[in-house]
């Protein structure tokens, strides 16, 4: 029977639910806002089949990933209004969808829900940071291998390496997209978050964009729309929820050192962002959002050279540099516990408690994205 004794060991996938044969557990909130599953001792029978599928308990029960075989600078070639980086994932959705498959992906069900849906592309698209609610998931994706058709799933690494562990055998109609992932917040501090944002700007709102590339694809917004039609936003660093995610403090106990980050969950394809653009072809980079794209398999290798996209293989190192999600362990923030330990008591100061323990952008880099942004706005206008 599954029992989680160390928060750091459960990744939150879901697999165990999936896979108890009596569905005698379920997933309850912690106090830090992040969920964990709890069998129930009267119904569980003792099989083991929670702990079996367990990507983090028995991780050689997981098929094993080779790891980067293949990256490249990517975008679409299509304006995927909504999309964060270039683009890519709606272009891999869109592909298996025609084929006649089946795409799971997260989108937002409500402002405060993040939930993993079917075949709705243009809601799948764009990065949602707080962890998925996968539902059932897992066993849709299984059905839908079983007919024998194409599904494409696309998660955390942790998620993917989940659904690795819960399927135990490798089907050829399924497809595996993670994202380059530093971690996630929980749905609790979101959904607590989005309450204190109504307060704060007086209405409700009804659209939430975690990557408004509308000031730019690296000096992204994060931007909230309101019932009156006011668009708000804020720059990544100044807003608390974001601010807090970047500088790590808000992230699953997991996440410090999750063993799937870095295309090591069995995906076939990794999707990140190809900060590193000073390296990648000028004429890919518009300032638009560029993809990195890492093949970790055969199959990964031979999706990507069948799409119709602009691409320009860069050796590994230059597609991961200056990217986090593409990095080893976490260290643990210093203010990480003190964050969470007086989250219960913030009540209805949650955005200014939120506040206090965003670390200020040093001075210089203040300075230097200040110029750059100038620059590049300076820049945008002589090419009209
Ligand atoms: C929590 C999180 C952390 C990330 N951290 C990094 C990072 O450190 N470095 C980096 O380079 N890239 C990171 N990414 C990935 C990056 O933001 C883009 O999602 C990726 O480059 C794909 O961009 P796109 O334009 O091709 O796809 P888009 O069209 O933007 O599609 C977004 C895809 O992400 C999936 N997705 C969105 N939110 C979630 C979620 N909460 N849980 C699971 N799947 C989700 C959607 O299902 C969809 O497949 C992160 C993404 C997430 C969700």
């Amino acid at each position: 029977m599954i029992k989680i004794k160390d928060n750091s060991l459960c990744c939150g996938c879901t697999a165990c639910v999936a896979a108890c044969p009596v569905q005698c557990i379920t997933m309850k909130r912690d106090i830090e806002g992040f969920d964990y599953p709890f069998a129930n001792p009267d119904l569980c029978i003792g099989c083991g089949k929670c702990e079996a599928v367990c990507p983090i308990l028995s991780p050689d029960a997981l098929p094993v990933g080779t790891g980067m075989l293949k990256t490249w600078a990517a975008r679409s070639d299509a304006d995927e209004a909504g999309s964060s980086s270039g683009g890519i994932f709606p272009v891999l959705a869109r592909d298996v969808l025609e084929k006649g498959g089946t795409v799971f992906g997260a989108a937002f069900l409500d402002v405060r829900t993040v939930g993993h849906v079917e075949d709705d592309i243009q809601a799948m698209k764009g990065s949602k940071y707080v962890q998925s609610d996968l539902f059932s998931s897992f066993e849709d994706v299984r059905s839908c291998l079983e007919q024998g058709r194409q599904a494409l799933f696309s998660g955390t690494p942790c998620q993917v390496a989940g659904l690795k562990g819960y399927l135990e055998k490798d089907y050829p109609g399924l497809v595996t997209v993670d994202c380059a992932c530093h971690g996630v917040p929980g749905p609790g501090l979101w959904s607590g978050y989005v309450d204190a944002l109504e307060e704060r700007h007086g209405g409700h709102i009804v659209k939430v964009e975690f990557r408004d590339k509308t000031t730019g694809w690296r000096n992204y917004s994060f931007t909230v729309t309101m019932d009156d039609g006011r668009r708000i936003a804020s720059g990544k660093d100044n807003d608390p929820y974001m601010a807090l995610f970047l500088q790590d403090i808000t992230l699953r106990p997991s996440c410090y050192n999750c063993r799937f980050r870095c295309s090591r969950s069995g995906s076939d394809i990794t999707l990140g962002d190809f900060w590193n653009v000073g390296k990648a072809m000028p004429k890919l980079n518009d300032g638009k959002g560029l993809n990195v794209i890492s093949a970790n398999s055969r199959k990964g290798m031979d999706i990507v050279a069948s799409l119709n996209i602009r691409l320009e293989e860069v050796p590994v190192n230059e597609a991961i540099a200056e990217n986090g999600g593409f990095e080893g362990d976490i260290p643990v923030p210093a203010s990480r516990a003190a964050f969470f330990a007086g989250l219960p008591n913030a009540g209805k100061n949650l955005y200014s408690y939120m506040k206090g323990f965003v670390r200020r952008t040093p001075l210089h880099k203040r300075i230097y994205r200040s110029f750059h942004s100038t620059m590049s706005e300076l820049k945008k206008q002589l090419l009209k």
